[in-house]
């Protein structure tokens, strides 16, 4: 209902001042959520322009002042603000976190991601407002709002994994960049990047679970016309830890000496982990032809082919013909 989602996008904003103003004003916000994000070098005009804020510890802190102000509990239910219990009682789902608000396109509050403070095994890192009418997680792009114009400006956007790269990546006057929050992309949050421009540069986490999701999500970009670059972050380093250890100029320096064409990348991953195993290299081939086989551009795929022809010592031919059949089939 139209009515709704207005209410919850009403509500939703009211929620973002609110957590601002505990990181600001309150004690308890200071103490704790200011002092982290201090700690972790985010600067005072960068927290403040990505709206970032405090959750109090207090069971229903945020229930009771939205409450108090009016706000009506459905609408705090459906944007996932609060969690109902089956005996009816009431707690904030955020509660003792540091906020992450989510903003639209257009800069609407969608929807929040909370951080623990402690680490702690038996609690979740993040925690992340529900599905609901005004949030579809697979139609948003965490940061996209604050980085449309830098994006169309550069006709380049840089792809992360978290919350904290994107705002470190900004303090470091990198503002071209958007966070996938930790799920493979989808082919709506591909159209969205593609609105502003054809080039993603990916830099994900220099871990395995990192090079990992490089390879799942991308082949969606590659049917979709776009042209994407890997950068590779040393082991142990994301784009936040990393941006904090270099200037700008430095970190800017890293990303164009180390930016991989994507085809290559994996090619050059994929041998690496074959090396000289038959089956494995069968196994590579068959990957990289589907990879080349769904760029929708002729002369683009040409180009592959010829590049990975001689990557994988195979003829051009015969992997000219095996993608001749993939495409073939498709259409
Ligand atoms: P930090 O530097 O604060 O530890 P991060 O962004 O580096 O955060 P990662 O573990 O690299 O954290 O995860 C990347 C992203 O995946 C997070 O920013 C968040 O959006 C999402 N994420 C991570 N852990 C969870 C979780 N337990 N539940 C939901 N989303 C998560
Ligand atoms: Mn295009
Ligand atoms: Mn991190
Ligand atoms: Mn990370």
């Amino acid at each position: 209902v139209k009515n709704d989602r207005e209410s919850m996008l009403i509500v939703n904003s009211f929620a973002q001042k609110y957590f601002s103003s505990m990181l600001h004003e309150h004690m308890e916000g200071k103490s704790i959520g200011l002092r982290y994000f201090v700690e972790r070098g985010f600067r005072e005009d960068i927290i403040r322009k990505f709206q970032l804020g405090y959750s109090l510890e207090q069971r229903d802190a945020l229930y009771q002042e939205a409450t108090r102000s009016g706000y009506r509990k459905e609408f705090l239910e459906k944007t996932g603000l609060i969690i109902t219990y089956d005996n009816g009682g009431v707690a904030d789902r955020f509660r003792g976190r540091v906020i992450f608000p989510v903003h639209t396109l257009s800069g609407k509050v969608v929807a929040f991601g909370g951080r623990i403070l402690k680490k702690d095994e038996k609690t979740a890192k993040y925690v992340n407002s529900p599905e609901s009418e005004i949030y579809h997680k697979s139609n948003e792009l965490y940061g996209i709002y604050f980085a449309k114009q830098a994006i169309v400006k550069a006709d380049r956007c840089f792809l992360v994994e978290g919350y904290t790269d994107v705002v470190s990546m900004h303090q470091a006057g990198i503002e071209n960049v958007v966070a996938s929050s930790g799920t493979a992309l989808t082919p709506g949050q591909i159209r969205l990047i593609h609105r502003f421009t054809n080039n993603i540069t990916v830099l994900y986490d220099g871990d395995a679970a990192g090079i990992k999701a490089a390879l799942r999500g991308i082949d969606l970009l590659l049917e979709e016309g776009m042209n994407i670059k890997v950068v590779l972050l040393p082991d142990g380093e994301d784009p936040d830890s990393f941006a904090r250890k270099q200037n700008a100029s430095q970190f800017t320096e890293f990303i164009q000496r180390n930016e991989t064409d994507f085809i290559r990348f994996k090619t050059q991953l994929l041998l690496d982990d074959a090396a000289g195993d038959p089956i494995k290299r069968s196994n590579l081939i068959s990957d990289i032809v589907r990879s080349v086989a769904i760029i929708p551009n002729e002369i683009a795929r040409s180009v592959y082919i010829r590049e990975c022809s001689s990557m994988l010592e195979i003829d051009e031919r015969v992997l000219l013909n095996e993608i001749v059949k993939i495409v073939r089939a498709k259409n």
